[in-house]
């Protein structure tokens, strides 16, 4: 499988455009089209797994800090060494900042990531047992921490169906119609809305691995994309732009209307 930017690595944590708050807008799908949507999504992958590389919640924490502005390749390089090294918080303590750095010096913004692992690692160590809590306070408590950091954590690591809006499912999320909004927050919190509840914990996967791979930044893949015929997206290429989704599959917004079944894949 090709590998690209990590999946939680490209909006911005803490004062990036993850924490503005702007305004959720309704779903231009509706239930039934968005639980087709994830049959299809989840029938292609039947089991999406991160790209980072990880053996437990801590090393899951460090890969997912790391990988901000860097690709899941780069990021598995550095802690195929770095992980030998120091793969609990006291270890990480132990390796200290300068030496970790010579083993993540290939990644982006290394000298911040650095700090941020290493006062993590004394804080866990210091408040938390050395263990990585199943908290969202209080991992984003945590330097280097956001909320879409947290989410990852909390889904991959826990299972708790969270969904971690990154660039691709912000992206995904618009385009198709099913959670429209200008933040990463409106985003997530229309997808927690509209996933349906079976496909919660494997969302998050399904819509980062479609937007890496099909429906890319500039040119999506329209016409081998397995949801078209849903996806509300006005600028489709290849044949199936010019058809723009059928009517079955937009929300019927009229008070009282009838809404109907979505149209299965042609
Ligand atoms: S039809 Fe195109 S724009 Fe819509 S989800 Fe598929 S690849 Fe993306």
């Amino acid at each position: 499988m090709p590998r690209g930017k990590g999946a939680a690595s490209a909006l911005s944590e803490g004062g990036g455009r993850m924490a503005t708050k702007g305004k959720r807008r309704p779903s231009r799908l509706d239930e039934a089209a968005a639980a087709e949507i994830f049959r299809r999504l989840a029938a292609e992958r039947p089991d999406p797994r991160s790209e980072l590389n990880y053996a437990d919640p801590f090393t899951l924490l460090v890969a997912v800090v790391l990988s901000a502005q860097a690709t899941d390749v780069s990021v598995n390089k550095a802690t195929r060494t770095l992980f030998r090294a120091a793969d609990t918080p006291q270890k990480m303590l132990a390796l200290g900042e300068a030496r970790l750095k010579d083993h993540i010096k290939t990644i982006g913004l290394f000298n911040t990531k650095a700090r941020n692992v290493i006062a993590l690692s004394r804080i866990l160590v210091e408040e938390h047992g050395g263990v990585v809590p199943r908290d969202r306070a209080a991992l984003e408590a945590l330097p280097g921490v956001g909320r879409k950091t947290a989410n990852v954590v909390l889904n991959v690591a826990f299972g708790v169906p969270t969904i971690a809006v990154d660039t691709h499912i912000f992206r995904v999320g618009n385009r198709t119609g099913l959670a429209p909004g200008p933040t990463p927050l409106a985003v997530e919190e229309g997808l927690e809305r509209i996933v349906p509840p079976q496909f919660r914990l494997g969302a998050h996967h399904w819509l980062i691995l479609h937007g890496r791979y099909v429906c890319t930044a500039r040119k999506p893949a329209c016409d081998r994309c397995a949801i078209s015929d849903l996806c509300t997206f006005d600028g489709k290429t290849g044949d199936v732009g010019a058809k723009g989704p059928p009517a079955a599959a937009r929300k019927v917004d009229a008070p009282g209307a009838a809404t109907a079944a979505p149209r299965r894949r042609r």
